[in-house]
């Protein structure tokens, strides 16, 4: 309240001091009834915040990266309405090497040829790569090549691109007519009711809830799909750390974009690699068995600089290189353990359900394998009207299969050679020309059931 400023008997001052006193008080009511409506309208609007809105949809899906992405576009081919929840905003980073191998091609493949004819049309995003070099601890080199065997199958081995291009690239085909969208929105609570789950999200500061009866859980490593209705146990055995380093300017690219794995005496169950990229620019990398990291109490930053500042092959290749950041690091759970992958009305998909190869450290062509089973699983599920997990059990076969053999060829090594003698084994596996004979056989099967065999479920 402002306080009169007047004369005593001074009739000036006296009418002065009522117009002053009258704007005053309009001032301060003006003031107050401002106050009283911001304070309304903040009520409304914190009102608003605590209202959940309940929604319901027979399949949500939790994360958009190529696991959930994939599971949503097989849905939506199928006709069937489904929410899918990230908390990114896409175009977003994700933490990777960033090859897209023929297992990725297969997935886009059976959904729709022109996928893979869109990425091989955009060299300038799609690095195309015909093949793999690999180097040996001690020094030997395998430089092998996917020849294609017939006129259907482009010389395309692998794509090299960021995961702030594909994942985009495959959010940005996701059909709104039956997926309900939703980025931007973090998932944080996860409820088991009788006949489904309950998800809540929130968005805008706002929370929502939806109900499912089919809850797909690609939300990732850190996934509280597994957190909340599961248990996020990780097997050493299979579970590995990796860091990756943007940068320009690496010297001695080879010919036709070969991907690099250098395997160092130093990293057992693990390597170094260096996967061209469109525009100068490399995906650099290294990564190892956590097991091995923790034993040796390694610092995966710390030997990654070592090694390109120091390696007489390596060092002179990254003399002029330009970093884009700094290395970053993320954690890669592996095919192999024994999580389960079903539940009573949810599924696991991708790095939530430790799908990626231990042999390679590849996982976006199983997380898109997964996707595309989940969804056939989902449509079945429907169909029946039946979500419990023993009717879904086959979705566990499903979506590993075709892992195995490399999840049996890896553990044989681990048996086999210790990590004081891995180097033993890669030395004359890679340096004998065995390493290239096999995957040279193995490209063309590859290959050729990416492009022509489309994914199918004999049920
Ligand atoms: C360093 C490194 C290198 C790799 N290199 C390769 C490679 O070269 N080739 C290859 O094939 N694989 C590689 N991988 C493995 C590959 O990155 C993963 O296997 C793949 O990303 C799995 O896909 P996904 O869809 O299951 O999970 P993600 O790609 O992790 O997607 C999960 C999504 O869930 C969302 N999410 C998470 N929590 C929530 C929440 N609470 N609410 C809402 N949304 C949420 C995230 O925002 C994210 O978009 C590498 C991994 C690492 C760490």
């Amino acid at each position: 309240m402002l306080i009169p400023r007047v004369e005593k008997g001074n009739p000036i001052n006296l009418i002065g001091y009522v117009i002053e006193l009258l704007i005053d008080n309009f001032i301060c009511n003006a003031k107050y009834i401002i106050a009283i409506y911001l304070k309304s309208n903040f009520i409304v609007y914190w009102t608003l915040n605590r209202i959940k809105t309940m929604l319901s949809t027979p399949v949500c899906i939790i994360g958009a990266g190529p696991a959930g992405a994939t599971a949503s576009l097989f849905l939506s081919k199928a006709g069937i309405n489904h929410t899918i929840i990230d908390k990114a905003i896409f175009p977003r980073d994700k933490i990777c090497g960033d090859a897209i191998d023929g297992l990725c091609m297969r997935v886009m493949n059976t959904y729709d040829k022109s996928l893979v004819e869109e990425m091989i049309s955009q060299p300038h995003i799609f690095n195309p790569s015909m093949g793999s070099k690999f180097v040996a601890p001690n020094g030997k080199e395998a430089r092998c090549y996917h020849k294609p065997v017939s006129n259907n199958i482009p010389s395309t081995m692998y794509f090299v691109a960021k995961r702030f291009d594909f994942d985009f690239f495959l959010v940005n085909k996701l059909n709104p007519n039956y997926a309900d969208i939703q980025l931007g929105a973090t998932v944080t609570d996860i409820e088991r009711r009788k006949d489904g789950i309950i998800v809540t999200y929130s968005k805008g500061g706002i929370s929502h809830q939806v109900f499912t009866k089919l809850l797909l859980g690609a939300d990732g490593d850190h996934s509280i799909v597994l957190r909340k209705l599961s248990s996020r146990k990780i097997d050493r055995n299979y579970y590995a750390a990796a860091v990756r380093m943007y940068c320009k300017n690496i010297k001695g690219i080879e010919k036709d974009n070969l991907i690099e794995l250098y395997y160092l005496k130093n990293i057992p169950y693990g390597y170094l690699w260096i996967f061209p990229m469109a525009n100068n620019m490399c995906n650099v990398g290294m990564g190892l068995g956590s097991n091995q990291a923790s034993k040796r109490k390694f610092n995966l930053v710390k030997e990654f600089e070592k090694i390109i500042a120091t390696d007489e092959v390596l060092a002179p290749r990254f003399e002029n290189c330009e970093r884009m950041e700094n290395p970053k690091g993320w954690g890669l759970p592996m095919a192999g353990g024994k999580r389960e992958l079903v539940g009573d009305n949810y599924l696991l998909l991708g790095d939530a359900a430790s799908l990626i190869n231990p042999l390679n450290g590849e996982g976006i062509g199983s997380a898109m394998v997964s996707g595309w089973a989940a969804a056939q699983f989902a449509e079945k599920a429907l169909a029946n009207n039946k979500f419990d997990a023993n009717s879904m059990q086959q979705y566990q076969h499903q979506a590993t299969y075709r892992l195995n053999t490399d999840t049996k060829f890896y553990n044989n090594i681990v048996k086999v050679f210790p990590s004081a003698f891995q180097h033993v084994f890669l030395n004359v596996f890679i340096g004998s020309g065995f390493a290239k004979n096999l995957f040279e056989k193995e490209a063309k099967k590859w290959m050729y059931n990416s492009f022509n065999t489309p994914l199918e479920i004999k049920w």
